[in-house]
């Protein structure tokens, strides 16, 4: 079967790997669509992910969905051939511990597609997949694969939404940067009953795709479009870059929040930290999801407009191709690789 692998910096190849077998507790899933996100593009390009370096061939993919397609031992559910969405996460719980929630913070787990354990975890982008029973999310019978792919990002934008608590709930909210993970926080925040979104982006594509998905105003900074001083409650920096969160504590207002979604880069990075404090701006960090995927795909199962943020999609022969258009901030938001047929579309 084919998978799309890792190697080394700039080596990425569509190569024919093993067919695993249905584990015990377990399920084999025919993967139809992975989404590309900017961590399998750094895997991609550099060979390493933040501080994780791969170090043996890495099948990329942690936004998966498909159907099941063959039962190991001891699993009696769900059926063959039910549409899932795959929890990509396997978190390390400890001993005898019995609460649901926060174990995504604990370190210890495996996340598909990632360098961060030895051996590496092996990803989605493959045509057959094994997971564990319990990271099986069945999908409405409505909800299309082709939408329900973004069900891993949306969860991070939920969860990131969620951290803000009763603040989002009437507020008037900027998302900085209005790719995948900010357009997606437009719907979330919507969703969260924020009484005004404004999507600010360097390019048009991104705009129009969060306005698709609810954005209430546009702004491009590229083309002369301000935002204005201390006038948000709250500001979700989506972008992951300097001059975004530069712009987020600008535009957020004395005793306002910031939410930090996007992925910074690694290392002591120059802000005026001091804005920060002198006007009582609270600032949230996020990491992943927790609990968030269930809501996620009601969420999606709910919101037709979400189909929007998928713009791309190639098949896995061309996930050169695809990873190149992922990468270009101005063609794309979501790009998805195809890797076996969608059954939604037969
Ligand atoms: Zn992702």
């Amino acid at each position: 079967m084919k998978a799309v692998v890792v190697h080394a910096p700039g080596d990425l190849r569509v190569e024919e790997v093993p067919e695993p077998s249905a584990p015990a507790g377990g399920v084999l899933v025919r993967v139809v669509y992975g989404g590309i996100c900017g961590s399998d593009l750094h895997y991609a390009k550099d060979a390493r992910n933040g501080p994780y370096a791969v170090t043996e061939p890495l099948t990329l993919g942690h936004e998966v969905v498909g159907v099941v397609e063959r039962l190991g031992a001891g699993v009696t559910g769900p059926g063959v051939g039910t549409r899932v969405a795959i929890h990509p996460a396997t978190p390390a719980a400890a001993a005898g511990r019995t609460e649901p929630t926060g174990l995504h913070l604990r370190r210890g787990g495996a996340y598909l597609g990632s360098a961060s354990t030895q051996p590496h975890t092996q990803g989605g982008l493959t045509e057959l997949l094994a997971v564990a029973a319990g990271q099986l999310r069945p999908l409405p019978d409505g909800l299309p694969l082709r939408r329900a792919v973004l069900a891993e990002p949306l969860a991070v934008a939920l969860h990131g939404v969620g951290r803000l608590g009763d603040r989002v709930a009437g507020a008037r909210v900027l998302v900085s940067g209005s790719g995948p993970i900010g357009a997606l926080a437009v719907a979330a925040l919507q969703h969260a009953g924020a009484a005004h979104v404004t999507a600010a982006d360097l390019q048009a594509l991104p705009l129009q795709v969060a306005g698709r998905v609810g954005a209430d105003a546009l702004v491009n900074l590229s083309e002369g479009g301000r935002v204005p001083d201390e006038a948000f409650d709250v500001v979700v920096e989506a972008a992951g870059v300097l001059a975004s969160l530069r712009t987020a504590i600008r535009a957020v207002r004395p005793g306002g929040a910031i939410l930090q979604l996007g992925i910074l880069p690694a290392g002591d990075l120059p802000i005026p930290i001091a804005d920060v404090v002198s006007r009582e701006v609270a600032l949230f960090g996020t990491q992943r999801f927790d609990t968030e995927l269930d809501r996620a795909v009601e969420v999606l199962a709910a919101d037709e407009t979400l189909a929007a943020v998928v713009t791309d999609v190639f098949g896995i022969e061309d996930a050169a191709a695809a990873f190149a258009r992922a990468a270009d901030s101005a063609r794309s938001s979501k790009t998805v690789v195809r890797v076996s047929p969608d059954p939604d579309a037969s």
